[in-house]
Formats: C-alpha cells, sequence, structure tokens
C-alpha cells in the first residue's frame, strides 16, 4: 500500500502535492507554511490512507471517449 502514496510536489522540502498511484485522487496540503515539511507529509499520508481507493480499469479509456454526433 505504501508505494501507491507518490509526493507530486513540494514546497521549500515540505510535500505539496500527492497522489495515489491506483486511483490517481489527489491530495494536497492547504497550510503548508503553517504546517511543516514533517507535519505536511503526515497530514497527506492521513488523507492517503482514509481515502476510499477505487481502481478503475480503464480510467483514460472513459475519459478520452467522446463520440462527436
Ligand atoms: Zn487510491
Amino acid at each position: 500500500m505504501e508505494e501507491d502514496f507518490v509526493i507530486l510536489k513540494y514546497h521549500e522540502r515540505a510535500p505539496t502535492l500527492a497522489m495515489c498511484r491506483k486511483c490517481k485522487v489527489k491530495f494536497f496540503t492547504v497550510h503548508v507554511s503553517r504546517l511543516g515539511p514533517i507535519q505536511a507529509e503526515q497530514y497527506l499520508w492521513e488523507k492517503f490512507s482514509a481515502h476510499d481507493c477505487k481502481v478503475a480499469e480503464f480510467p483514460s479509456r472513459h475519459l478520452r471517449s467522446r463520440r462527436a454526433v
């Protein structure tokens, strides 16, 4: 499960944006400057472990299927 947690962006060493690799849900910290690097990461991790992970089988295919009628 841990390897599905990816941090995408940092702001002054504090993680600001993370993602679940499985369901592509993104998590972001709001007051990073107040939280600090460790707490920011903890915050993202908590959000990650609390999220409802639903793996879509072909998410990209659904997004791209637009029919020109
Ligand atoms: Zn997930």
